[in-house]
């Protein structure tokens, strides 16, 4: 069945629509709590995407053939899929990029532009690599300087340091709406409100919280917003930006190529509006009609009560991690949602992970591309145990099984 269109079913059944989440490992059920690094697929999901390639696969935007105007069409309306799960004023506004990495550097690239020497960019303590380095290139070409917002003890952002950070000379703000590494809330519309007052512009990194949270991006009130389709149940090979139009309208071209240009000579070349400016080349069509089918399958469920179970897991995992000598759990911000960053003393994260690989069990052990944070923390790696809503009380039984194994083989 299309995705989107089934029977409303209970949060139990919900793992037999992921054909992976029934493998084994090892002799066991697979535990998958790696959704934070790449969730798994819905069979309509890849179903969606077998079928553009078997029943009407063409090129995009070209073709005045049947193929080519189906799979056009196709395409054109993940875009208004995407602008509706973002509540987006337009299509318009919304560009599709590789993942949230590449839409970082098309935004960090063109604003970098307009930039000089001693102009600051606030970015926080929190931020994933991804929106980490794309910043630190206009450091090093535009001497720009970085500010960053500590987290505080209880590893929730420290909003009054954020406050005193911005100035006028704030240009920029880059920064996440939830940590990858330890599950911290941020509250971003408040960040929009006090940067807009001081003329900065503000991305917002979405990559986790578009799969955990309610995104509104006119609630929000940022220009640029970013998410990556692999982590939202869709493909690999898609991301998102999404740009307010005047934003948009005001950054430069970022590839060249076809697709994005309006007129072509050797002598003078000129642009399409957005989002066309920004997706030279062939796009990745197959994907984003992926990316598209993960909305519609989304849209079948019941948004809230997904959100409730997962907070349920994360919940009840954390009060049976902080009873066990021995574990230190890092996720402890107020506002958290979905993962579980914790150490075993006197064990590598990598040898807890492996461990708990010869129990069936898929967590991450390492520094989530989050090195800052983890500095901030005093460690050099976790193990991150993250949930989404077809996860089970089994598998935070799971999880505990593997802590007890760990603690017998090691302590
Ligand atoms: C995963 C992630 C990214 C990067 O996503 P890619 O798909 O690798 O581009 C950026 N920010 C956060 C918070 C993430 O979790």
């Amino acid at each position: 069945m299309a995705c989107g269109l089934k029977a409303v079913k209970s949060l139990n059944d919900l793992k037999l629509d992921f054909p992976a989440l029934a493998q084994s490992v090892n002799g066991r059920m697979v535990a998958y709590l790696d959704s934070a690094a790449s969730a798994q697929k819905p069979k309509c999901v890849i179903d969606a995407m077998t079928s553009v390639m078997t029943d009407h696969y063409a090129n995009v935007h070209r073709g005045i053939y049947t193929f080519s105007s189906k799979t056009s069409v196709a395409f054109e309306d993940s875009r208004r899929k995407v602008a509706r799960f973002l509540n987006a004023k337009s299509d318009e506004e919304i560009v599709f990029t590789r993942n949230s990495t590449e839409a970082i550097n098309l935004v960090a690239s063109g604003i970098g532009q307009s930039l000089k020497a001693g102009d600051e960019i606030i970015l926080t303590e929190l931020e994933h690599h991804a929106n980490i380095v794309p910043w630190y290139f206009l450091k090093e070409q535009k001497g720009v300087v970085l500010r960053v917002v500590p987290m505080k003890v209880d590893r929730s952002l420290d909003m009054s340091a954020f406050e005193k950070l911005l100035s006028s000379k704030t240009k920029f703000v880059a920064v996440t709406q939830m940590s990858n590494a330890l599950g911290t809330i941020v509250p971003v519309a408040d960040i929009v409100r006090k940067a807009h007052a001081v003329g900065a512009k503000v991305l917002v990194d979405g990559s986790q919280a578009v799969v955990h949270l309610d995104v509104d991006v006119q609630e929000i009130g940022c220009d640029f917003y970013v998410f990556t389709g692999h982590k939202l149940y869709g493909p690999t090979g898609i991301g998102v930006l999404y740009g307010r139009t005047d934003a948009l309208n005001e950054l430069p071209p970022y590839q060249g190529g076809g697709e994005m240009i309006d007129k072509v000579s050797f002598e003078k070349i000129t642009f399409k509006e957005p989002p066309a400016r920004f997706e030279a080349g062939t796009p990745a069509i197959v994907e984003a009609i992926g990316l598209g089918a993960a909305i519609d399958y989304l849209g079948g469920l019941d948004t809230e009560a997904i959100h409730e179970h997962e907070q349920m897991l994360l919940r009840e995992a954390e009060s049976r991690f902080v009873v066990v000598s021995g574990v230190t759990v890092f996720s402890t911000a107020p506002e958290r949602a979905a993962i579980l960053s914790f150490s075993i003393d006197k064990v590598h994260p990598h040898d807890v992970a492996s461990v708990f690989d010869q129990l069936g069990i898929a967590v991450r052990a390492g520094n989530h591309c989050a090195q800052p944070a983890m500095k901030t923390l005093g460690v050099q790696a976790t193990v991150r145990a993250s949930f989404a809503f077809y996860n089970t009380m089994d598998d935070v039984e799971r999880l505990m099984e593997g802590v007890y194994k760990v603690k017998k083989l090691f302590l």
